[in-house]
């Protein structure tokens, strides 16, 4: 399984939306993110495009079936 998880990302907003595998801290990316509460952060419609060209390449190629 993945999740979604807010981070910094290289974006103009600053943060971006990153996809972890489940009960890991590092995104597909490499980006590392703490735990947060998306509460505590601004709310972005951004995601991490390297993030999603991996999940979507996970996807495709079954791993993200777990
Ligand atoms: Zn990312």
């Amino acid at each position: 399984m993945y999740e979604m998880r807010i981070g910094p990302g290289n974006t103009a907003t600053g943060m971006a939306w990153h996809v972890t595998p489940k009960a890991q801290q590092t995104a597909l990316c490499g980006q590392h993110l703490l735990e947060t509460d998306p509460a505590l952060h601004p709310t972005t419609e951004t995601h991490c495009p390297p993030c999603m060209e991996s999940f979507q390449q996970a996807m495709q190629t079954g791993h993200a079936a777990a």
